[in-house]
């Protein structure tokens, strides 16, 4: 499928009926498959044949969409996993371990700053946060011999940095360090990382990508851009894993899927279910039309936003006075998708006001589907954190985070403006 445009990789990746077979891939809602004799079995534990032997490590319907997604990235594999935090969990634990360190942009999703923040460093994984406005040399000065990876988001929920790429592919470059990119909030169809220097790619496929609110679902992109061949920093790619029995994943075709596989799949199983596979592949047969409306709705919402007089600021790139404005016609020239923040003038009541007086734009938790939708973090998914820590991720308290839909942008537009109204 190398060859054909992203739209229509959308439509067609993944899937590829023989004669009968239905058009679509069917939901093999089965934990386990038949096998009639114990070698070719055998072979597929080996990993020396492909063949599906068990759900928890691989599955046709999930299988389908794994490659279609990665065909959108370009990449060698995809791996599905539970969610788009399992997607993050995983691929951590894939390369980092006790005593390692990680380089992560302190404006990243809440649950991601709190799996990075709290719960990797308990199992003794430090993670060093980084500003992503901050000079190269100073995030240089953070990386050491046990530093294992660098992440950050193309587009960061919600404080809405755009990741600049170049700086972070050069440092990783020189340092010979894998480079991960969380491309959740613009998708393939407004930015392939493997075009600027990352090497996995991950998301949270319940936003855009499945796109209807309707499945969660995460998934891994090795780009197989990576050397770890008898790379210092990475022992764990170079010994043999005894645990399979006595693998060298650097000597494979894929090191970073099949070690993600083997051994995280295998031993935390927070696998994709083959309903949720099955739904997101359906989803994404749109993905390619709807952001292009995603992003033409949200151009729109900014603009009309950005003139305003009770809202104080308006965070989108397609704005001209935008910190990233530049940044972001260099890396997403197709548009920035449909997420946006903008603060209230006024406290915390005013923006529950706000909130309150929406009709057709719902309060949810999600973002990123065909519907719009708001959310007010300091008082739902950032609660957690400190007046620091929300500061530090780039959410002042009267941040409103505004998730234009695929509605017609005059009813959106009518809907803020009566809102707007009652404040
Ligand atoms: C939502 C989100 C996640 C987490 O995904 P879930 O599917 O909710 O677990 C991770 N990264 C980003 C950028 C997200 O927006």
């Amino acid at each position: 499928m190398k060859d054909y445009k992203l739209d229509t990789l959308c439509v067609q990746a993944g899937w590829s009926p023989k004669t009968g077979e239905s058009r679509i891939p069917p939901v093999c809602q089965s934990t386990t498959f038949f096998y009639g004799d114990s070698q070719a079995m055998a072979d597929c534990f080996d990993l020396k044949s492909d063949g599906y032997f068990y759900s928890r490590l691989a599955n046709p319907t999930v299988a389908a969409f794994e490659n279609r997604v990665a065909a959108l990235d370009g990449g060698l594999c995809a791996i599905g996993c539970a969610s788009g935090m399992s997607a993050v969990t995983l691929a951590a634990l894939t390369i980092a371990g006790s005593g390692d360190n990680i380089l992560c942009s302190q404006s990243v999703y809440g649950g991601t700053f709190n799996l990075f923040g709290t719960t990797l460093p308990k199992l003794g994984i430090e993670c060093r946060f980084f500003d992503p406005d901050d000079s190269a040399g100073h995030i240089e000065s953070l990386i050491d011999e046990k530093t294992k990876f660098v992440i950050a988001e193309t587009i960061a929920n919600p404080s809405m940095v755009v990741l600049d790429f170049g700086k972070l592919s050069a440092i990783c470059k020189k340092h010979e360090l894998v480079f991960m990119v969380d491309n959740t909030l613009t998708t393939p169809v407004l930015c392939r990382p493997k075009e600027f220097g990352a090497d996995i790619v991950l998301y949270s496929t319940s936003k855009y990508m499945e796109g209807h609110a309707a499945a969660l679902g995460g998934m891994i992109v090795d780009l197989g851009t990576f050397n770890f061949k008898n790379n210092p920093r990475y022992p764990a790619f170079n010994v043999p894993d005894e645990s399979y029995h006595g693998l060298v994943y650097a000597d494979l075709a894929v090191p970073f899927g099949t070690k993600c596989r083997a051994q995280m799949i295998r031993d935390m199983g927070a696998i994709m279910s083959p309903m949720n596979a099955y739904l997101s592949f359906l989803g994404c047969d749109t993905l390619a039309l709807r952001m292009e409306r995603h992003c033409e709705n949200a151009n729109k919402v900014a603009a009309f936003l950005n003139g305003h007089p009770k809202v104080e600021w308006v965070k989108h790139p397609s704005l001209a006075d935008n910190k990233y404005h530049d940044i972001a016609k260099k890396y997403l020239p197709k548009g920035c998708g449909g997420m946006l923040s903008f603060g209230i003038k006024g406290n915390i009541d005013k923006c529950r006001a706000f909130m309150e007086a929406l009709e057709l734009i719902t309060q949810e938790t999600h973002v990123a589907d065909v519907r719009s939708c708001v959310l007010h973090p300091a008082s739902t998914t950032h609660r957690q954190l400190s007046e620091h820590e929300l500061e530090m991720a780039g959410v002042p308290a009267n941040l409103v985070r505004l998730s234009v839909g695929i509605e017609n942008a005059e009813d959106i537009i009518a809907d803020l403006e009566r809102a707007l109204e009652r404040v």
